[in-house]
């Protein structure tokens, strides 16, 4: 059975399991406490506020929470997104070496598992095989790829995004700038020693490229030259993992209709799509015809693999009569005769929703912030005296 069940009692059950305390020990540690509800936040299945609220009915959760701190996070990085739009895509600003010092390539043996450093081979295989990856994974990975084989953080991010069902544009974009030291002021850098202290043995390192100090790492990631791929590559071709096809497309598996003007003319509409999959506004009038949409520009430049496609759409089915794959301007002919259009938007989806429809904003615990903060600690000084807290 999957990891993520694609309902939102899962997502429930998940919020009420959360103990700030214990995650806030833990968290580091790729055993520990942490919460793995990402995919549903990303997707919607739950809102940060219905996650605070159901963790503070058992337990009591203060500005000085970790547990808070690291949904700050998430918010922080849509709050740069908000500011910058897509300039979150280039660097912003310049990293260790310049851009063109990276390539524009994975190699081969970090898409097959087979790079010889266990730390990495463990980490991509069970982001193929779950679709997730605990943050300290994820860093390791990203940190690897750009300081120690100079792939370009852009490609490693495109590629990440792709495989995780919690793929979300900003934080995943701006955590590889983060890693890279195109987003802060130094390179993220680890060590085996690192891994040592966090992971399980499977993952241990030692021996391998990064069983270094970090003054030595800290050399290599300020040259031009990569480290060599290990030999591992060529030993063994059963050893190899292959990499899940990203799809921009659904799955054939997946039954979606096209836009179709005949089913929506003349009635109220509330649209569902990948970034709203949660619970149906409890005052929706009971005639009113819900239908989820996928927008084809999006995915044609961000496509995901089958896991994801089929978790959200499990979901989304739930919610809607009808589920559309289309281009913006069919999905916005069919809506145009409908009496009244609503939904919820995302930043994923905000330009590709249809303009005759109104949209509530994504709600937030955090206010928004109006001047754009270059750091985290300067936009968390702003939102953590609000009285919410
Ligand atoms: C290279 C890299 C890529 C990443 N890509 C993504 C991504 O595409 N989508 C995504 O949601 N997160 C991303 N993160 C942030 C973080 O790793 C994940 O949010 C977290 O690991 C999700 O697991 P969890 O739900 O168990 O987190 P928990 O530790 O249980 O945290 C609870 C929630 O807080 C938020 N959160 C926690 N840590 C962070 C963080 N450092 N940055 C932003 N939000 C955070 C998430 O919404 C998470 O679900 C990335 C981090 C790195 C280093």
């Amino acid at each position: 059975m999957s990891l993520f069940p694609s309902t939102r009692e899962e997502a429930l059950a998940r919020i009420a399991s959360v103990k700030p305390a214990e995650y806030a020990r833990t968290r580091n540690a790729l055993n520990g406490a942490v919460t793995q509800l990402s995919p549903y936040i990303t997707h919607g299945f739950v809102s940060l506020p219905e996650v605070l609220e159901g963790v503070r009915l058992q337990h009591t959760v203060n500005s000085q929470d970790k547990f808070l701190f690291e949904l700050g996070w998430r918010e922080y990085y849509r709050h740069v997104w908000q500011h910058r739009g897509d300039g979150i895509f280039e660097s912003l600003h310049e990293g260790v070496l310049p851009d063109g010092a990276y390539a524009e390539q994975i190699p081969a043996d970090i898409l097959q598992a087979c790079t010889g450093v266990n730390a990495i081979d463990m980490a991509v295989k069970t982001l193929y095989d779950s679709g997730y990856l605990h943050n300290h994974a994820r860093m390791w990975l990203a940190s690897y790829m750009v300081h120690l084989r100079k792939v370009h953080w852009r490609v490693g991010a495109d590629w990440l995004y792709g495989h995780l069902l919690d793929g979300d544009l900003a934080s995943n974009h701006l955590s590889w700038q983060w890693v890279a030291g195109t987003g802060s002021h130094k390179p993220y850098l680890f060590n085996a020693e690192n891994v040592a202290r966090f992971a399980p043995e499977a993952w241990h390192s030692a021996g391998t490229q990064i069983d270094s100090s970090y003054e030595a790492l800290d050399n290599i990631a300020r040259q031009t030259l990569p480290v060599a791929a290990s030999a591992r590559l060529s030993r063994s071709l059963s050893h190899l993992v292959e990499e899940p096809s990203l799809m921009p497309t659904p799955p054939t598996s997946l039954t979606l209709g096209n836009p179709n003007s005949n089913v929506a003319n003349g009635r109220d509409v509330w649209l569902v799509h990948p970034w709203s999959l949660g619970d149906l506004p409890a005052d929706l009038p009971k005639d009113t015809l819900v239908i989820g949409i996928f927008v084809s520009e999006f995915h044609r430049d961000w496509p995901w693999n089958e896991k994801r496609w089929l978790f959200v759409q499990n979901r989304m089915a739930e919610l809607a009569s009808e589920c559309w794959y289309g281009d913006r301007l069919s999905i916005e002919l069919a809506l145009n005769g409908a009496k009244e259009l609503g939904g919820v938007t995302d930043a994923h989806i905000a330009s590709w929703l249809p303009s005759t429809g109104k949209y509530n904003p994504w709600p937030s615990i955090f206010p928004n912030v109006e001047r754009r903060c270059d750091s985290f600690s300067k936009w968390w000084n702003f939102v953590s005296k609000s009285p919410s807290f």
